[in-house]
């Protein structure tokens, strides 16, 4: 690598912070004021918005996209004995949530595109596979189209790790709104506008 050769920040916090700065504060000072921090009126309009945003029915905020990968598991029964195809291009969380919960992962190969080869999922279905988790990778959404129709015929849910996918449609469908339950993160790697980091919290 060149000496020359700039030095990049992925994530540039301070430069964030300066940028968000008014913002932020007034946000942090709103909820410090108010003495309370648990299942505020902040996290109600932050639920809100995620819902009219994603045209999603129902949202919970969580602390990160892997609790929410490993509470849709929970919350649809799959633990010991089960079976979730997913991607084995991903972020660990996936992977990881799914050994957490006691399951195990199946994976199948991606294609080009890097998302999960739909043709290749029916050959890797079990009668202990519980579900299918497709991953948005780099916010590219998976053909649901199929991996819906696949899930339909074996009765199989969907998980999205819809982690990279917040602000991607498919046939005009948010990421996130195709399976049973689905995961976003707000980490500051993933394509959620940073913005709305304070935006959706604030706003009613
Ligand atoms: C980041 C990421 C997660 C986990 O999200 P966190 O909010 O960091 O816990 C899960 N899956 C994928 C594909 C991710 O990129």
């Amino acid at each position: 690598m060149s000496k020359n050769f700039p030095k990049i920040e992925l994530i540039d916090l301070k430069k964030r912070y300066l940028d968000e700065k008014n913002n932020l504060l007034k946000c942090f000072k709103k909820v410090l004021k108010n003495g309370t921090l648990v299942l505020t009126d902040e996290v109600k309009n932050f639920e809100e918005n995620i819902c009219n945003y994603t045209g999603s029915k129902y949202c919970l905020g969580l602390n990160s996209g892997t609790d929410g990968l490993m509470m849709a598991l929970w919350s649809l029964n799959i633990g010991r004995g089960d079976e979730v195809i997913t991607s084995p291009l991903s972020f660990i969380a996936s992977v990881a949530a799914i050994v957490h919960v006691g399951a195990k992962p199946v994976l199948v190969d991606v294609k080009n595109d890097l998302n999960i080869d739909e043709n290749l999922i029916e050959k890797s279905i079990s009668s202990r596979t519980k579900a299918i988790m497709p991953v948005h990778w780099t916010g590219k959404i998976c053909n649901m189209k199929k991996i819906s129709q696949i899930a339909k015929k074996y009765n199989l849910h969907v998980i999205e790790d819809a982690a990279q996918g917040m602000g991607s449609y498919y046939n005009n469908k948010h990421a996130g709104t195709f399976g049973t339950i689905s995961a976003f993160s707000a980490h500051p790697l993933k394509k959620f506008k940073r913005s709305w980091r304070w935006w959706f919290y604030y706003y009613k």
